[in-house]
């Protein structure tokens, strides 16, 4: 049994919590917002007085917040002195590359451990256990992390050094991005030319266009029944979180002087998405704006 102190019991890290708390983990939780705090209670999550009283006497902390200025701050502001040296510290929100960086430099600085461990596969891989987790940090302490990720996740992959998890999650969501708009697109271009739905998915899902955007999250009503867009476009991935993360990309295609021109471009479309009717919605919503020319 690891004795854990789990911050952030918002949509993701409340499940995540109660998985560790299943596995037979002490978990003392904090939270800011009061009625996350009452939620959180109510699930059987044990709640500290601050975020520091639960990372005193921890094993590991694990964060799970909105963005990076949330980590810094709360890292800065009593977390990392508050704790034990050699804590084990797991920063699970997706946040900036440089940020995960200046995270592990505070965390080494105060002689803890730290991964940085994003995090894809949304609320319901969360409370099914099966998140596939990008960590960045050293082999050995990726190998103390790993028991705790594999309570919460199904894939773990070691993507390199300090922040190399952030790197993979920005780089996989700016594929994810591009490849939702070029399906959208393909299925307007369609309709104009006179293809039916269906015909078009039962060509491209079997043919070197076939994607993940397509063959599980297509766009158009019909051909998956399971996807977004049977249900008006309820998410799944919404497009604020999409909006998010390609804004994370940017930073980092501004900061490596990559010519990046798709990347770009994805992160523009979905910011006008997401400032629209889009941030609610799921990000394969995208089509009606690319039908009726609003992105
Ligand atoms: P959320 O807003 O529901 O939860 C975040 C929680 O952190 C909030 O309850 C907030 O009060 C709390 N918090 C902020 N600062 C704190 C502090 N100093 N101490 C304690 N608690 C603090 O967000 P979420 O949907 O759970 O997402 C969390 C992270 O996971 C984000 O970085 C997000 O980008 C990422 N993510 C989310 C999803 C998803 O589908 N929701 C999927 C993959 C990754």
């Amino acid at each position: 049994m690891t004795r854990i102190a789990f911050l952030g019991l918002g949509h993701m890290g409340l499940p995540m919590a109660r998985n560790l708390v299943a596995a037979g983990h002490e978990v003392h939780g904090f939270d800011l917002v009061p009625a996350v705090i009452e939620a959180a209670g109510a699930a059987g999550i044990p709640i500290a007085s601050s975020g520091a009283d639960a990372a005193t006497d921890a094993d590991a902390v694990i964060t799970m917040f909105p963005a990076g200025r949330h980590v810094l701050d709360a890292y800065q502001d009593g977390l990392l002195a508050a704790a034990r040296p050699g804590t084990l510290f797991i920063e699970s929100s997706t946040i900036a590359v440089h940020e995960a960086q200046a995270a592990h430099g505070l965390a080494v600085e105060a002689g803890h451990r730290n991964v940085d461990a994003p995090v894809s596969g949304g609320v319901v891989g969360a409370e099914n256990g099966t998140l596939a987790f990008m960590v960045g940090g050293s082999e050995e302490d990726f190998a103390v992390a790993l028991p705790l990720l594999e309570v919460m996740g199904k894939r773990i992959v070691h993507c390199g050094g300090p922040g190399l998890g952030q790197a993979a999650k920005v780089c996989n969501n700016m594929v994810l991005a591009v490849s939702q708009i070029a399906v959208a697109e393909a299925f307007v271009l369609g309709e104009r030319l006179g293809l039916e739905h269906q015909a078009l998915f039962d060509v491209v899902s079997q043919a070197s266009g076939q994607c993940w955007s397509l063959t599980t999250n297509c766009p158009v009503p019909g051909p998956v029944p399971t996807s977004p867009a049977n249900r008006n476009y309820q998410p799944g991935f919404a497009g604020a979180l999409m909006a998010k993360d390609l804004g994370l990309a940017l930073q980092a295609i501004e900061q490596t002087s990559t010519d990046a021109k798709m990347g770009r471009l994805a992160q523009e479309l979905y910011a006008a998405f997401a400032a629209g009717d889009g941030a609610g919605r799921d990000f394969s919503g995208i089509i009606t704006d690319i039908r009726d020319g609003r992105v």
